[in-house]
């Protein structure tokens, strides 16, 4: 849980940091409101993606199953600015699925905490494999970061991409061009 005080006090301390008065009306209710937010953006801390995970089904084939264009929104936690884009999910089940809408709670459970994109790649790789043992599992992030897009290099719309095979994804290279094809 998030400590709702600690972040109000540190708000205004940045607030005063950059040269700004906190009691203007404007600024007023701000360290609240970023406290509320980031009990929000941070809520994946308290979250496991086995709750959503468990769930699972027995597969009538084994064939690759896909879910892509999976919307996220993250904090990189290098500049605590924002990182945002889209995931996609390929896995090769061995007798057990997962409900689609599970891929993607997964993806918020490692989208809401502070995050480096390729940690959070490897993060739902690897949980989709402890939890339905599948033959193979492949996860391409693909995001902008608004610490690359509004300061520094300032290329907006550039994209940072990652990838994440294991498995038979691994060795597989048919496979991995069907992914690669169909997420394009
Ligand atoms: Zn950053």
């Amino acid at each position: 849980m998030v400590n709702k005080e600690k972040i109000e006090e540190a708000v205004r301390l940045l607030l005063e940091g950059i040269g700004e008065d906190c009691s203007r009306e404007g600024l007023k209710e701000t360290p609240g409101r970023v406290a509320r937010m980031y009990e929000e953006l941070f809520a994946g801390m308290d979250a496991s993606a086995d709750e959503h995970l468990c769930r699972t089904f027995t597969a009538q084939n084994n064939e690759m199953i896909l879910e892509k264009d999976i919307t996220f929104y993250s904090t990189c936690e290098h500049h605590l600015m924002p990182f945002y884009g889209k995931v996609h999910i390929a896995y090769v089940p061995d007798g057990k699925v997962v409900g689609i809408s599970k891929l993607a709670r997964t993806v918020e459970v490692y989208a809401r905490r502070l995050q480096i994109q390729e940690k959070m790649t490897a993060q739902i790789a690897d949980a989709i494999m402890e939890a339905l043992n599948p033959k193979g599992v492949m996860v391409m992030v693909q995001a902008e970061h608004m610490c690359m897009t509004m300061r520094g290099i300032k290329k907006p719309g550039s994209q940072t991409v990652t990838v994440v095979s294991r498995g038979v994804f691994e060795k597989d290279e048919n496979l991995k061009n069907t992914f690669l094809k169909l997420v394009k």
